[in-house]
C-alpha cells in the first residue's frame, strides 16, 4: 500500500517554534529563517556541511537577536525550524527561487530535479503549516480585539558575491512604509550607524511572502528588519541589538499611537 511521501520522519521537529504566544504585546515577531537545519531524508542536499553554516541556509544569529527582542517586548516569536534551502519560507511556492537551485554562488544539487510530491512535501509539512500558525495565531489576537505590529527579523550577509555591504542594517516596506518609517528614524536616532531604507533590495510581493501575506493583506503596521550578520554573531552582540531594536520599537510604537495608526482598532 501506498503511503505517499513523506519528508519529516516522526521522530524530527515540526516546521513551527513559537514561543511566548500569549505575550501581551502589540508586536508579533517572526524569524522566516531562523535555522539552518535540514530534514534527514535530505541528507545535506548534495552539499558540503561548512555551506549549510552559511547564510545561504539560514539568517545567522537572527533567532537570536528576535528572542531578546521578544523577551524585553513580552511579544509572541514564531521561527521556522528548517532551512530556506528546503522550502523558502519568505517566498510564494510558486516562485521558482522557492526550492532554490542555487543561492549566491553555490549550486544546491539536492534540489535539481524533484517530482511533484518532493515539492508537495516540503510545501505542506514546512511552508504551509508555518504560515497556518501565524494567521491563526493572528486572526486569534484580532478576535480578541488585539492590534498587531508585525515585526519580520532577518539578518543579511556582509559580503555578497565579493562586494562589502557598508550599511549595518536596514529596514525594509512594501506598499505601506509608516511604521517603517518610524523604526528607520529610531535607528537612524539612536545608533550612529548607516542605516538603509528599502536597501540593499526592496520587499516585494515577488521577493517576500510572510509581510505582504499576514501584514499588508490585514491592514496591519509592520516593518521588516535585517542585520548585517558579522555585527551579531556572539552572545553579547545579539543581546545588545536585542535591546537596541525592543526601545527602538517601543519608540515608534508610541509614535504609531500618536499618529493614530491603529485608529481602526484601538476604538
Ligand atoms: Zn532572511
Amino acid at each position: 500500500m501506498d503511503f505517499g511521501y513523506r519528508l519529516l520522519a516522526p521522530d524530527e521537529p515540526g516546521a513551527v517554534s513559537e514561543e511566548r504566544r500569549h505575550g501581551r504585546s502589540r508586536f508579533v515577531i517572526l524569524v522566516d529563517h531562523a535555522s539552518n537545519r535540514i530534514p534527514r531524508r535530505l541528507g545535506n542536499l548534495g552539499l558540503p556541511a561548512q555551506e549549510l553554516e552559511r547564510h545561504i541556509a539560514w539568517d545567522i544569529g537572527a533567532l537570536a537577536v528576535a528572542r531578546h527582542v521578544a523577551a524585553a517586548l513580552d511579544a509572541p516569536l514564531i521561527a521556522q525550524s528548517y532551512s530556506r534551502l528546503v522550502i523558502d519560507c519568505n517566498r510564494e511556492p510558486s516562485r521558482a527561487a522557492s526550492i532554490p537551485t542555487v543561492s549566491e554562488l553555490t549550486q544546491i544539487e539536492g534540489n535539481r530535479n524533484l517530482s511533484d510530491e518532493e515539492r508537495r512535501a516540503r510545501r505542506t509539512e514546512i511552508f504551509e503549516p508555518y504560515h497556518a500558525h501565524i494567521a491563526a495565531l493572528l486572526t486569534e489576537r484580532a478576535a480578541a480585539n488585539v492590534a498587531t505590529i508585525l515585526i519580520a527579523q532577518h539578518t543579511m550577509t556582509d559580503v555578497f558575491k565579493g562586494v562589502r555591504r557598508s550599511m549595518h542594517a536596514a529596514v525594509l516596506y512594501n506598499r505601506d512604509g509608516r511604521f517603517a518609517h518610524l523604526v528607520l528614524e529610531g535607528l537612524r536616532r539612536e545608533t550612529g550607524l548607516i542605516i538603509a531604507e528599502n536597501e540593499p533590495y526592496a520587499l516585494t510581493d515577488e521577493t517576500d511572502y510572510s509581510i505582504p501575506h499576514h501584514a499588508e493583506q490585514h491592514g496591519w503596521p509592520y516593518a521588516e528588519i535585517e542585520l548585517r550578520q558579522d555585527l551579531v554573531r556572539g552572545p553579547a552582540e545579539q543581546a545588545k541589538w536585542g535591546q537596541r531594536l525592543a526601545h527602538v520599537l517601543r519608540e515608534a510604537e508610541r509614535a504609531a499611537l500618536l499618529a493614530g495608526l491603529f485608529a481602526p482598532l484601538a476604538s
